[in-house]
């Protein structure tokens, strides 16, 4: 029967890591609104433009219905019970014939944390690798390495609501409004009306950098020099916070001997910034009673992206900056869930709530739990998983939900690796480019169509119920991936992610006391939650992640990024817009998003198209080492002379991801997506 009656749903935006809720109005499959409630946590009665209308894709002609196994050049409809026996025999003979580490799996961030769960634990207890990530490694990684280093939690110091009540925010490579516009909203009143102050460093002059106080422009990938400069400043100046260093920092004397070359002059010369923009950022630092750092991927997606997050949250630490509200270090997250698909253990290195591979403790619990054996030495990752196929150590690949070939780096040499894999199962909503390469493709319910639930940037876990049933045959991930494990022998039986998340709860303290009761409809709870329920808004009140309790001052060398020369004349940046989302897989399929925006476009300063002669619309050709594409020009002033931007908002021909190389910072292993020299001519 037709079904006429309204229904209010609430669910949880997928489009950053905000992670706005609210109500969904809906008849049957027809989306009438969404309605942001005041109870809504982290967005109150505000969202942007994509969590308003970036939802028809659910109902777009492009979507799977059915399961689709490879026949040859082309794919042709299979059954479920077809499907899940191929996966399932392929699986168990490539690992028979090369043993459990020829096999990766990849989790999606943008899936449901029970979904993460079980893609980890498919891996580790099924087939006993550690072979499993999910899209951290190629955005936040960096900033997670860089927490990790000083204070011990890689999550948000604080809550969105706290960056309210700063002094100062130092926004370093983030297009917050673009990319986290909630979370630029708040900043934005606090500015107008708490007299917070506002510096931005970044490549564009985008709109936060208009209306900051301080706009600082450093030479691409330097910022490591700038930060030390300014923290090497302040210690000139006997402005460090010594109380609180010497009650609750380790390393202090070897860090200040570590800033030793960063005076004003060679950072003044290494990255542009002047002498005295540093000193009045040091002073502006000073005087603040608070300062939050925030940071995206302006800073992490370098090779010295773990060494720049670092430098942050040193500084953050040198001037007392953590544990009250309005303090500390907040790495914004991109995906909606790429918090959450870490900290439930879809990575190569930790179990669900970051408990090491190698922490014998931690593994014989999950073991017992388990009943299996789990490899001590990490996996591989998304990334590093690529030149492992490249060496035939790879042969399979389990991808739930991840475009690879258009979000990871060199799309070629992705493809190429692809190509080379024995067998691919990938699990999506749509036929994606990455699906193009695969034995299986399963189709995947929407988040509205299922239930679980999401972690925002602020360690906040929330709840999703279904608003609609899955399309066609598709079901959610979480059933499939059991159905492959129960397949494979592993007798699981889930009826419902609650009881996944039930089972976490037990194995990973930080969501000791998490349960679906305490999150019941806007309901929600910031780890670490105790067993009692007691969740915690604000990390580092009384002590840091450390067995001592104190936080640690990491000393850091600079190390130059790759830079232009005399070929490749001009540096490609990259990042969000606010109408699409990452490939746009969904965003281009939303009409209201894509009328908007309809294509990609790359971003020419005034001076450089004069001298081009160049104008808007004309169609370029930009090549980097690694690739080619033709793209159409719009000239404006948020770049400057010698510096491109695009969005990295486009699939296809025009991708940039088929620019950019295999370039990784060698701790987190996170691409190098922003040092890139092209060259450019007009077609
Ligand atoms: Fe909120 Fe981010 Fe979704 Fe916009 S994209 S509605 S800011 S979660």
């Amino acid at each position: 029967m037709r079904e006429t009656r309204i229904r209010k749903t609430k669910t949880v935006c997928t489009y950053c890591g905000v992670g706005c809720s609210f109500e969904m109005w809906t008849v049957g499959r027809k989306i009438l609104k969404v309605q942001p409630k005041p109870e809504s946590p982290a967005n109150g009665i505000s969202t942007c433009v994509k969590g308003k209308f970036g939802w028809d894709f659910v109902n777009s002609p492009d979507r799977l219905t059915e399961p689709l196994i490879r026949d040859g050049d082309r794919f042709r409809m299979a059954s479920w019970d077809e499907a899940l026996d191929l996966i399932a025999s392929r699986l168990r003979e490539i690992k028979e014939k090369y043993g459990p580490d020829a096999i990766e799996f990849i989790a999606s961030s943008k899936g449901t944390n029970e979904e993460a769960y079980l893609v980890q634990k498919l891996a580790r207890q099924v087939f006993g690798t550690n072979n499993v990530d999910n899209s951290s490694r190629f955005c936040q990684a960096p900033a997670t390495t860089g927490l990790w280093r000083t204070v011990g939690y890689g999550g948000d110091a604080g809550s969105i609501s706290d960056l309210y009540v700063s002094d100062l925010i130092l926004a370093v490579g983030t297009n917050t409004a673009e990319s986290h516009p909630v979370i630029a909203t708040r900043i934005k009143r606090a500015h107008k009306l708490n007299g917070q102050k506002i510096i931005v460093a970044d490549l564009r002059m985008h709109e936060m950098a208009r209306r900051a106080d301080v706009f600082i422009h450093p030479r691409p990938g330097t910022d490591l020099v700038w930060i030390n400069a300014v923290a090497k400043y302040i210690v000139d100046q006997g402005w460090q916070a010594r109380e609180f260093i010497e009650k609750r920092v380790n390393f202090y004397d070897e860090y200040v001997k570590s800033l030793e070359p960063f005076t004003l002059e060679f950072a003044e010369k290494v990255s542009g910034v002047s002498a005295d923009d540093i000193r009045k950022i040091a002073t502006m630092i000073h005087e603040a009673k608070s300062m939050a750092v925030i940071w995206a991927m302006g800073v992490t997606q370098h090779q010295a992206g773990s060494d720049t997050s670092t430098a942050l949250s040193n500084l953050l630490l040198l001037t007392g900056n953590y544990g009250r509200p309005g303090t500390g270090g907040y790495p914004l997250r991109g995906h909606n869930n790429v918090q959450g698909a870490s900290d439930f253990g879809a990575m190569s290195a930790y179990l669900p709530g970051y408990q090491s591979v190698s922490d014998e403790k931690a593994r014989k619990k999950i073991e017992e739990y388990w009943k299996c054996q789990i490899p001590d030495k990490p996996g591989y990752d998304n990334n590093t998983c690529l030149e492992a196929i490249n060496s035939d150590r790879i042969r399979a690949m389990y991808v739930v939900g991840e475009e690879l070939v258009e979000t990871g780096s060199d799309s070629e040499y992705i493809r190429k690796q692809l190509e080379k894999l024995d067998f691919l199962v990938v699990e999506d909503m749509f036929l994606s480019e990455t699906a193009k390469y695969a034995d299986v493709v399963l189709p995947a319910a929407a988040s509205v169509e299922k239930e679980g639930t999401f972690v925002n940037t602020e360690r906040r876990i929330q709840r999703i119920y279904r608003v609609m049933e899955p399309l066609g045959n598709s079901r959610p991930d979480w059933q499939i991936i059991q159905d492959v494990a129960n397949r494979l022998g592993a007798g699981w039986n889930y009826r419902h992610p609650s009881e996944i998340m039930q089972e976490v709860s037990k194995i990973a303290p930080i969501f000791a006391g998490v349960s679906y009761e305490r999150l019941e409809g806007f309901g929600s709870l910031q780890w670490p939650v105790s067993d009692g329920g007691k969740d915690t808004p604000l990390l580092y009140t009384d002590r840091f992640n450390f067995p001592d309790g104190k936080a640690r001052f990491y000393p850091l060398k600079y190390s130059p990024p790759l830079t232009v020369d005399q070929e490749f004349d001009l540096h490609l940046n990259n990042g969000r817009i606010l109408e699409h989302f990452h490939e746009g897989n969904e965003t281009y399929r939303s009409p209201g998003l894509k009328e908007k925006v309809p294509g990609t476009f790359v971003e020419v300063s005034p001076e450089l198209a004069a001298e081009r002669g160049l104008k808007d619309g004309d169609l370029v050709r930009i090549t980097s080492k690694w690739g080619s594409i033709k793209v159409r020009v719009l000239v404006t002033d948020r770049v400057s002379g010698k510096e491109l931007y695009m969005p990295m908002n486009s699939g296809g021909d025009s991708a940039v991801n088929n620019l950019t190389s295999r370039l990784m910072d060698p701790t987190a292993h996170t691409p190098a997506y922003k040092e890139l020299p092209v060259k450019m001519e007009k077609i």
